[in-house]
């Protein structure tokens, strides 16, 4: 086996930048969140890219079909997902791979599941969305800026998918979310997947994690009317935060760390999120 087939669970130390480990096995691992789902879904076995190592999202090896597999989320389908990402301009390649790499439909309510790989937010429950998988990719890339994550936050952590995109490109994540029963969600959602990297917390994410920083990437899957400063002071020095940032009209910010008490802050493309809110529900 080679170090792009790798599969779930994978040591920390092995999912970024380790170029030349040893393969941990190929147990299969996801499996779905109910009997129910089980029944009718397709049980993919993801593969883990490596920092670094990433080819072409076309080149990722094919995983395994065990089950039978819905055409509407079987592989080549989100394999088309992922090209259709790169056409609307997403180029980093170990962040294709991370798309072609994470199950969608698995985050998904099971009446959804066969709209997982069209490229659209979709209902999520609590009035709340699973992101495009575009913008994912996009704000990923944006982070990253083609450099190694060590420790990356994400805000608004939903059903977790952007959080298992994260986990394949960084060595540590840690999402919190702010809706008790979302995260709850998340936690059944990720737990088939054994994402050895990924940390959930229940909380506001408008005051940051003080306590796991600081961080070299943090990403808002939540739109604010500003990006709160807590935030702000918990990124590492030259690390990089994506946000979308407005009201009605959104617009993506990139904020990078200058200095102790310096950002930098450019404004990109048009987007559209659910809005930030404050404290727990
Ligand atoms: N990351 C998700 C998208 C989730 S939608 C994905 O994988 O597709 C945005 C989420 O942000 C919602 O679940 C919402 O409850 C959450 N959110 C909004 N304000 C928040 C806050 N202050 N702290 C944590 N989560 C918040």
């Amino acid at each position: 086996m080679t170090d792009q087939q790798r599969r779930f669970p994978l040591p920390l130390s092995s999912v970024v930048d380790s170029g030349h480990k040893k393969a941990p096995g190929s147990s299969s691992i996801a499996r779905p969140q109910t009997a129910t789902q089980n029944a009718a879904r397709h049980v993919p076995q993801p593969v883990w890219p490596v920092a670094n190592h990433a080819r072409p999202a076309s080149h990722t090896p094919q995983p395994v079909v065990t089950q039978r597999a819905s055409p509407l989320v079987s592989d080549a389908v989100r394999r088309a997902m992922v090209q259709r990402v790169a056409k609307q301009g997403v180029q980093d390649q170990l962040v294709l791979a991370a798309l072609e790499n994470v199950p969608r439909h698995l985050f998904m309510e099971e009446a959804l599941a066969s709209q997982a790989y069209i490229d659209a937010s979709l209902p999520i429950g609590h009035h709340q969305t699973i992101s495009q998988p575009y913008i994912v990719g996009r704000m990923i890339e944006l982070m990253r800026n083609g450099g190694q994550l060590k420790r990356v936050l994400e805000i608004g952590t939903g059903c977790g998918y952007q959080a298992a995109v994260l986990a394949c490109v960084a060595q540590e994540v840690y999402s919190i979310e702010r809706i008790k029963p979302l995260h709850e969600l998340a936690k059944v959602n990720l737990r088939p997947l054994r994402v050895p990297n990924l940390r959930l917390h229940y909380g506001d994410g408008m005051l940051g994690l003080p306590q796991a920083g600081p961080f070299d990437g943090i990403i808002l899957a939540a739109a604010g009317l500003e990006v709160p400063q807590a935030l702000l002071e918990q990124l590492t020095l030259g690390g990089r935060l994506v946000a979308p940032v407005g009201a009605r009209a959104q617009h993506l910010e990139l904020i990078t760390r200058t200095g102790k008490t310096e950002w930098t802050r450019e404004t990109l493309e048009d987007c559209h999120f659910v809005p930030l809110r404050a404290g727990t529900i």
